[in-house]
């Protein structure tokens, strides 16, 4: 199990306050806090390393490449990558699911196609596949979210055909926390020749993901959602699938030779990371790597998981609050997604921050989802390593004074038997 109480001391942003009470972080599914470990890499670059790498012959640019390039064999390790050169380093999980929808999708959707998606889908996961399809004239078709929050796979089944050429699904709900059966997903994948797509920004940073247990052909997922710096992403394929894909940047970097009207591309991954990288950013994403190794993910896993259970059990007890996604912990990670009557999820975040307290309120960039459910948003609480069972209970305690509060503004409109807040505006609220 996690010292909790210990590697909170890592975390140096955990001993501020907000408005003058002592921070409690809710919001790890949006982003991660650092330890300082990673805080120190990316600051340990910049003071003693700094330089461009794959092009310099001095020692400076020799080291800073040897220390990006570990990183690549980190990432593949962490997640059993096919190798360290199917890791390819983007921006973030957006831009490695970009660059599939355009590079490999350019050129394998044609008209008629069909791609197959799901309805708890985050925009970034998408909106992409929206955008080629249209240019191709090909197909989106959805496995339909039950009351439940889990994926109806009957439609898994029934809109599966010969036509099917991408499946792209959510590895884990960022607005549910509902873990999806990504090997159910492989199966059908094969049984059409349907390349898989899984998006594990929600996943990699909180349970053991191993690429080869999954059977996926594309994974993504982005460093700031598990201890590293804002900035980095990583994509993951079999280096043949790779190399049959067309470059989605071009510049520097990702060319072997450049004529006047021509040029030939680098080798796989160089030939998806077209000029200067997050050279600072990759090397601290290491630092984070190793601080998740060390930790073990079984670890992190267990420790998210009794504090999920914890979570639901406390929330349950809240008269007027619902709670989406499944009830059982064991099928979901550390997120927990509710509303509170027909208390608007922004002005819920509004009382919660007043204790000091950081979640998400808004639709989660789940507009589809959301409105499946009838409800504009809601509020989620999500958790990281660095939160304890106090944290639940400040959490629980804020929703009663939230509840007390717009009772008292508005007597009955809040209690138990009210609905939940319907769809109106799409307020934004990102992540
Ligand atoms: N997919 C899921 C499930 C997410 O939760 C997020 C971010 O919250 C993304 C994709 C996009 O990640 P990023 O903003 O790092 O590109």
């Amino acid at each position: 199990m996690l010292d909790t109480e210990k590697l909170r001391k890592d975390f140096p942003i955990l001993s501020r306050t907000v408005r003058g009470k002592p921070l409690v972080y809710l919001d790890n599914a949006a982003t991660s806090q650092k330890p300082k470990a990673v805080i120190d890499a990316l600051s340990n670059y910049y003071l003693n390393q700094n330089a461009n790498i794959h092009r310099g012959i001095h020692t400076l640019s020799e080291e800073a490449t040897q220390a990006f390039e570990e990183v690549r064999k980190k990432v593949a390790k962490f997640v059993h990558a096919p190798s360290a050169q199917s890791v390819i380093f983007t921006r973030n999980t957006t831009e490695s699911i970009n660059l599939v929808a355009y590079a490999w999708g350019r050129k394998n959707i044609q008209a008629g196609d069909e791609i197959l998606l799901t309805g708890m889908e985050h925009h970034a996961n998408l909106v992409p596949w929206q955008i080629l399809a249209q240019e191709k004239g090909a197909v989106l078709k959805f496995v339909s979210v039950t009351e439940a929050g889990t994926l109806n796979l009957e439609d898994l089944d029934k809109n599966l055909s010969k036509k099917t050429k991408l499946i792209s699904v959510t590895h884990v709900s960022n607005a549910l926390g509902t873990i999806n059966p990504i090997r159910r997903f492989a199966q059908a994948a094969r049984s059409v020749g349907a390349v898989l797509f899984v998006d594990a920004a929600q996943s990699v940073p909180h349970i053991p993901v191993d690429m080869r247990v999954l059977g996926c052909d594309f994974l993504a997922f982005s460093s700031h959602k598990m201890l590293g710096p804002t900035g980095i992403g990583v994509l993951i394929a079999h280096e043949d699938l790779l190399d049959k894909m067309p470059p989605f940047l071009a510049g520097g970097d990702m060319i072997r030779e450049v004529w006047l009207e021509k040029a030939t591309w680098n080798d796989v991954p160089y030939k998806f990371e077209a000029g200067t990288p997050d050279i600072g950013g990759v090397i601290a994403f290491g630092a984070a790597i190793d601080y998740l190794q060390n930790l073990g993910m079984d670890n992190v896993r267990a420790h998210e998981q009794e504090l999920v259970a914890y979570a639901l059990a406390e929330l349950s007890k809240i008269q007027g609050l619902k709670i989406y996604g499944p009830l059982d912990a064991a099928q979901r990670s550390g997120v927990v997604s509710f509303n509170l009557g027909a208390i608007h999820p922004h002005d819920l975040g509004t009382v919660l921050d007043e204790d000091g307290i950081a979640v998400r309120a808004g639709h989660h960039c789940c507009q589809p989802l959301m409105r499946g459910f009838g409800i504009s948003g809601t509020t989620r609480a999500s958790f990281n390593i660095y939160n304890t069972k106090e944290e639940v209970d400040k959490l629980v305690k804020s929703l009663e004074r939230a509840k007390m509060l717009f009772d008292a503004c508005a007597p009955g409109a809040f209690s138990t038997g009210s609905s939940s807040p319907k769809e109106t505006s799409q307020k934004s609220s990102r992540k």
